[in-house]
């Protein structure tokens, strides 16, 4: 069964990805954090980059500018990137959740799937060929298991996310590297490796995927109208 996403050019990704961002900005699904946030971090980068991170949350900053990774962990992840030739412009970056859960505090796991559908269509949006998963939350999330990060980083396995095999790539959390030496120079290392993973191009696709069982459109959703301010917003992402 074909998706319908692979005959998609790759600006009519884009265009349903804006659509996407105008229905999560409208999400009312976890009602603790629709009435905590100040934006709703979707995410940003190249809408068509074969290289994904995925983090965990944003945090005070993320959630005041609407970008993620934008405090002290996407200034390293910014550094780590230009080490390899990439910059953030080159790559998509989103997390597990895309509202800050108050306090900084842990991700439910409600909130977590009630997020995952939306995680789920950036990736059939994007069509990354890499997703590198950063920390235990995202890598946890994305492999439906509950093994480590300690364990797992800097090993690529393929995977498939929705209706889409990826190379999976779990690394450590930036943030967590910021304040550990060893922890960086290992975080550096799992880096180095990424150019090559990319150049292996995307794996093998899964030839019959069933529907996904709820469609996004069923989300309970606030009046879903655009500000002009919105839209201005959607252009500064740097996604489009
Ligand atoms: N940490 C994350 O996991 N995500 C962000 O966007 C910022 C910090």
């Amino acid at each position: 069964m074909s998706s319908g996403v692979d005959e998609l050019s790759p600006s009519e990704r884009r265009e349903a990805l804006k659509e996407e961002l105008a229905k999560a900005r409208a999400c009312v699904r976890c009602s603790e954090l629709a009435s905590t946030r100040k934006t709703v971090v979707f995410g940003a980068g190249n809408a068509d980059s074969d290289l994904m991170f995925i983090g965990e949350a944003p945090g005070a900053s993320e959630d005041k500018q609407g970008l993620p990774f934008v405090g002290r962990a996407g200034q390293l992840l910014n550094t780590l990137l230009g080490e390899i030739g990439l910059s953030r412009d080159d790559v998509f970056i989103a997390n597990t959740l895309m509202c800050r859960p108050p306090g900084n505090r842990d991700p439910l796991p409600v909130e977590l799937s009630n997020c995952h559908e939306y995680l789920l269509r950036k990736v059939e949006l994007i069509q990354p060929t890499v997703i590198c998963t950063l920390g235990n939350f995202s890598t946890k999330l994305l492999r439906g298991d509950p093994t480590g990060i300690t364990r797992l980083h800097g090993q690529p396995e393929v995977l498939t996310l929705g209706r889409r095999a990826v190379r999976l790539y779990p690394i450590y959390h930036p943030a967590a590297a910021l304040y550990t030496p060893r922890m960086l120079a290992t975080l550096r290392e799992d880096f180095a490796r990424l150019p090559e993973l990319l150049a292996l191009g995307a794996p093998e696709q899964p030839i019959d995927v069933p529907e996904p069982k709820e469609p996004l459109d069923a989300a309970p959703q606030a009046t879903p109208t655009q500000s002009e301010h919105e839209r201005a917003e959607v252009d500064q992402l740097g996604l489009f």
